[in-house]
């Protein structure tokens, strides 16, 4: 990944891809003390590649480094210009975008003093997290061994580095279990959140999701609830049990890679039909149209990197 054509950009200046190099000792490869965002950008209709929710990332970055006592030596400006540089420069249209801030290797110390603050964004074609077949008929998914953070352990609200490796275990097993994500439960065994997307459930054409305790404040959540009101569907945040999720109607995840993706089983119980619902095909499709630029109402939710 590291050896390709392209630029990326770090600390300001935008450098050739296979020199943006950190040295071995980088305080937050060694403690994983560092916040980033997963972005995306679309072909549009009428305004060419436009980035998704950029201002949403940008403030939750910056809200996951006031969490982290991370002082960016950006502003969120700064940090947009970057982001629509980053995809315009490297000639991308259907991308994925990793905006990241890091502690530098000036010290090793825990009291993570008198350390830099880098911030970087790189962006690559990444056309579909999942494959196309997993969109339309959905995956299987297992309850994770593995708990999900607890809020005062891990600071839930905040995309931190060192968060990902409960998520990475979580996938690895669902994988060599044969299935195609995991489901975590929250420490008291409630629905949490995927590995790296968040959960809705349906029953009775009422939609239900976890509250923000320990699951990610997903703006493809936040995107679908706004999504689903327009369709006259309720919402609900409640607490959800496994069991509950065995006897939906409809499941599917939701996040800026994984999109809306139907969910077909969990733990061998066939969900509903066994095959992507109608409220979740139509929620899907609405998604889609937002990112492709058309929803007239929702042209906000685009950021042209043209200008
Ligand atoms: N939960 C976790 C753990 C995630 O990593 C992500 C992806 N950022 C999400 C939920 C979904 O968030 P979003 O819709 O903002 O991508």
């Amino acid at each position: 990944f590291a050896d390709r054509d392209g630029v990326i950009w770090l600390d300001g200046e935008l450098v050739p891809w296979r020199d943006a190099r950190v040295h071995v000792l980088t305080h937050t490869l060694h403690y994983g003390m560092g916040v980033f965002e997963g972005v995306r950008a679309y072909e549009t209709a009428e305004d060419g590649t436009c980035i998704f929710r950029l201002q949403e990332h940008t403030d939750r970055l910056f809200r996951s480094a006031h969490i982290m006592r991370m002082k960016l030596p950006f502003d969120k400006a700064q940090l947009n210009e970057a982001q629509k540089l980053v995809v315009r420069e490297n000639n991308l249209q259907e991308s994925y975008l990793r905006p990241m801030a890091f502690y530098g290797s000036e010290g090793m110390g825990l009291r993570a003093d008198n350390l830099k603050v880098h911030v970087m964004v790189a962006a690559w074609n990444w056309p579909s997290y999942m494959s196309p077949e997993a969109r339309d008929l959905g995956i299987k998914v297992r309850t994770s061994s593995y708990t999900r953070h607890h809020v005062n352990i891990s600071m839930c609200k905040a995309k931190a580095n060192g968060h990902y490796i409960n998520s990475l275990l979580a996938l690895q097993e669902a994988l060599d279990s044969g299935c195609e994500e995991a489901l975590l439960l929250d420490n008291e065994g409630y629905v949490a959140e995927g590995s790296g997307e968040n959960v809705f459930v349906i029953r009775d054409k009422i939609i239900y999701t976890p509250e923000l305790t320990s699951c990610l404040d997903g703006i493809t959540r936040n995107t679908i609830f706004a999504l689903a009101a327009e369709c006259g569907y309720e919402v609900r945040e409640k607490r959800i049990t496994r069991d509950e999720v065995y006897i939906a109607d409809e499941v599917f995840f939701t996040g800026t890679a994984a999109e809306v993706l139907p969910i077909r089983e969990l733990d061998g119980r066939m969900i509903g039909e066994g095959k992507r619902g109608p409220m979740t095909t139509e929620l899907q499709g609405l998604y889609f149209d937002a990112v492709k630029g058309r929803l007239a109402q929702h042209k906000g939710w685009l950021a042209p990197i043209a200008g």
